[in-house]
């Protein structure tokens, strides 16, 4: 009885994702990310336990290249990171490992991108000096809360620096497009962890275009959380080995009527 009405349950949702995907305008694939990228903000001294949790699961999935640390300068105007040895520490080896490393604001007190150019400028000059501690120079850019102004926005791509917002991504070359970036795991109540785990992968499944997984350290850092973390990534990872494997296949097989996809497998 129990299970059944949970299939039920399960089936609801997975047309009411299906419903909402594709009302969604098409996600642009962005070549610089592929199909897959793991965002991860916050990235401040002040969550150096959580960030090692959440790295050693990406670990653990081989993610390193697919992954995006967000790093916060000096949070709150009191914690610059060149004072955090440990920390700096910590950035190092994982960039060595093949994560990338970029910006956050630079205090993310506030709407704190929302400003004229000249304090933007300023901003981005301080956030520059800091990552060169560790010898990076940024190449992409998310605003604390997603608050950026136009000035702002000019002055971070004439720095040659893409800016990934909640629903559009902004290029240097000054196009904007469309992109797929979610968060599932905000501070997450067990009890929504199958919903939340349905949601994204019949998503990932029904997106063309490159998807973006947004986490939080602290808002991730519970058992549904982790969860969510270990089975998403695990999902991503068994499909992609598997389509390169099936392109692999038709590309030896010669002439196909139109390329095999893989959800013509799972969700037939
Ligand atoms: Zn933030």
């Amino acid at each position: 009885m129990m299970k059944s009405l949970r299939n039920a349950i399960m089936l609801i949702v997975v047309a009411l994702v299906l419903l909402s995907s594709s009302s969604l305008s098409r996600p642009a694939y962005v070549p610089a990310f592929g199909r897959f990228a793991v965002l991860v903000h916050d990235v401040s001294p002040a969550y150096l336990p959580q960030l090692r949790e959440i790295t050693a699961v990406i670990d653990e999935y081989g993610l390193q290249n697919e992954t995006y640390l967000f790093v916060i300068p000096n949070h709150g105007g009191k914690m610059p990171i060149w004072k955090y040895r440990e920390f700096i520490e910590f950035l190092g080896k994982l960039r060595r490992e093949g994560y990338h490393v970029e910006l956050h604001g630079y205090t993310h007190i506030g709407d704190e991108f929302n400003c004229n150019a000249s304090t933007a400028e300023k901003k981005l000059e301080l956030g520059f000096r800091a990552l060169s501690h560790l010898n990076v120079t940024p190449r992409y850019f998310i605003a604390p809360r997603y608050a950026l102004s136009n000035d702002a926005l000019s002055v971070l791509l004439a720095h040659n620096i893409t800016v990934i917002g909640e629903d559009f991504i902004y290029l240097p070359k000054g196009t904007v497009e469309p992109v797929y970036n979610r968060e599932y795991t905000w501070y997450t109540p067990s009890f929504l962890f199958p919903y939340e785990l349905v949601s994204a992968e019949s998503a990932y499944a029904n997106i063309n275009g490159t998807f973006f997984l947004s986490v939080h350290p602290r808002a991730v850092n519970n058992k549904a959380g982790m969860e969510f973390l270990r089975e998403f990534l695990g999902f991503v990872k068994e499909r992609e080995s598997s389509k390169g494997a099936l392109e692999l296949g038709i590309k030896l097989a010669g002439n196909f009527p139109r390329p095999f996809k893989n959800e013509d497998l799972r969700y037939s």
